[in-house]
């Protein structure tokens, strides 16, 4: 079976049975679905954990030389092989040539984040001269806003989620303190119809109708942390700028895990973390991205000679020429560490596409999904199967690769159990699991023994 073809997962898990004549939640299915994976060799260019190392394992429910279930890639991507080498060159580097170091070698540390920067571009579907590798993600969210927020007596709300990441929520309070605005008057935050989970677009475009004369700017996440809801970012970008106002995106759960046009959809701002899916490591360097039909208009409010032209830069003249753009907003040299372990990772991207990417993390989540429905019920009154309840929206057009579930059982035991036997995954307050194939290192095979333990677990639970 051409696993090209665009089937839903549904129809692609029940066609491969039955040619294989068994059921769909045989292994064998997912045998056959990692044969064909076309993708299935990047999983050998990272550090799968082993149970045994993992702090929470029991040594009686695993087999101590299996490869862990990493369903975490939300939180923190694997490390790619190719890290400590690209570390080890430039502590080398520096060991042997000192400050030289600055304009000579593979990455030249003056131009480190330069050399990686096309790769990102290719991820997030701009410019490279709309990127730019720098600080953290809520650093570069504060320093979009500085320039993105910029409230009149008539435009002085800000839009989000009410359920934002705490992090963009305190940056969009600490902005409109900063601007003396008062909360309860200018954040406006949207939240879901009464007994639903997840938002739907046709209510945020509505908001954006209604109040968009009084908007500043919209802030959204493209795929929501928590529900794992992927945002009609182009539909969003377009209603809001429609009504005058600036569109910015916060990608932390939406970049390397979903193709994103931010050129193409004319997206404003947007910002981004690369420690989740784009496997930095931890607190590793952040993205971000201004479209260019702002590049000799919106400036940076908080300048660094990083932002000085580079040709001119080492004059140290103290006369500004500002870079355009996304550029001009860098403040300091960029820290090479930190490029290593991005590049790394960026560099298996470029071996292949986001397109591609996509198509099997759609079927891997679809997978799961179909598993999940499979052994447990949505309805909390069937006495014949446990009560497990996705909360992310099942069009595979409205998430990416994660699911967040909820359980009738107490999560934290539930969570306890699946570490025990070797499952990474992460539990997010107030009730829910959230598990994360990753398209890039995590198999079909990974989600069906997810699927087998997942049993065991929920049993020991109750
Ligand atoms: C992960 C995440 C953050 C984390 O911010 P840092 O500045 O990288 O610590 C912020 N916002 C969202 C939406 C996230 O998912």
């Amino acid at each position: 079976m051409d696993l090209s073809s665009h089937g839903s997962p549904v129809t692609i898990i029940e066609t491969i049975a039955s040619q294989l004549a068994c059921s769909p939640e045989d292994k064998k299915v997912a045998s056959y679905l990692d044969e064909q994976d076309e993708l299935k060799h990047f999983r050998e260019c990272f550090h799968i954990p082993k149970v045994k190392d993992l702090p929470q394992t029991d040594p009686v429910l695993v087999n101590d030389n299996e490869d862990c279930i990493y369903f975490a890639g939300n939180s923190l991507g694997l490390q790619s092989k190719k890290t400590k080498i690209y570390l080890e060159e430039e502590l080398d580097k520096w060991a042997k040539i000192g400050v030289h170091g600055h304009f000579i070698g593979k990455r030249p540390w003056a131009l480190a984040d330069e050399c990686i920067v096309e790769l990102m571009a290719d991820i997030v579907g701009a410019r490279k001269e709309e990127i730019a590798l720098m600080n953290g993600l809520t650093v570069n969210l504060h320093l979009l806003m500085l320039s993105f927020f910029k409230p009149t007596s008539d435009r002085y709300k800000i839009l989000l989620e009410a359920k934002a990441f705490p992090s963009d929520h305190y940056a969009v309070e600490s902005q409109l303190q900063l601007h003396g605005l008062d909360k309860e008057k200018s954040m406006l935050m949207i939240e879901p119809r009464k007994g639903e989970e997840t938002l739907r677009t046709e209510d945020i475009l509505a908001v954006i109708e209604k109040e968009g004369d009084s908007i500043a700017t919209i802030l959204f996440s493209g795929v929501q942390y928590y529900t794992g809801q992927l945002f009609d970012i182009p539909r969003i970008t377009k209603a809001g700028q429609e009504k005058g106002c600036f569109v910015g995106f916060d990608l932390a759960h939406a970049v390397g895990n979903i193709e994103l046009h931010l050129h193409e959809w004319g997206v404003d701002f947007a910002c981004w973390c690369s420690y989740k899916y784009l496997n930095s490591g931890a607190g590793g360097l952040a993205g971000a991205y201004i479209h260019e039909k702002h590049s000799q208009t919106v400036k940076p409010a908080l300048i660094g000679w990083w932002g000085h032209e580079f040709k001119t830069r080492f004059l140290m003249e103290n006369k500004l020429q500002l870079s355009p753009g996304i550029d001009g907003f860098r403040l300091s040299n960029p820290p090479i560490l930190l490029v290593c372990a991005l590049h790394a990772s960026l560099e298996i991207f470029g071996k292949t596409t986001m397109k591609l990417l996509r198509r099997k993390s759609i079927l891997l989540t679809g997978y799961l999904e179909y598993l999940i429905k499979h052994y447990y019920s949505e309805d909390r009154n069937d006495p014949e199967k446990p009560f497990v309840k996705i909360i992310t929206p099942s069009h595979t057009e409205e998430r990416g690769c994660q699911l967040t579930v909820a359980f009738s059982i107490p999560i934290k035991s539930v969570f306890k159990e699946l570490e025990k036997r070797g499952v990474a995954c992460d539990l997010r307050e107030p009730n829910a699991l959230r598990f994360a194939p990753v398209p890039l290192y995590n198999s079909f095979h990974d989600v069906h023994r997810f699927i087998e333990i997942l049993g065991s677990a929920i049993t020991s639970a109750k």
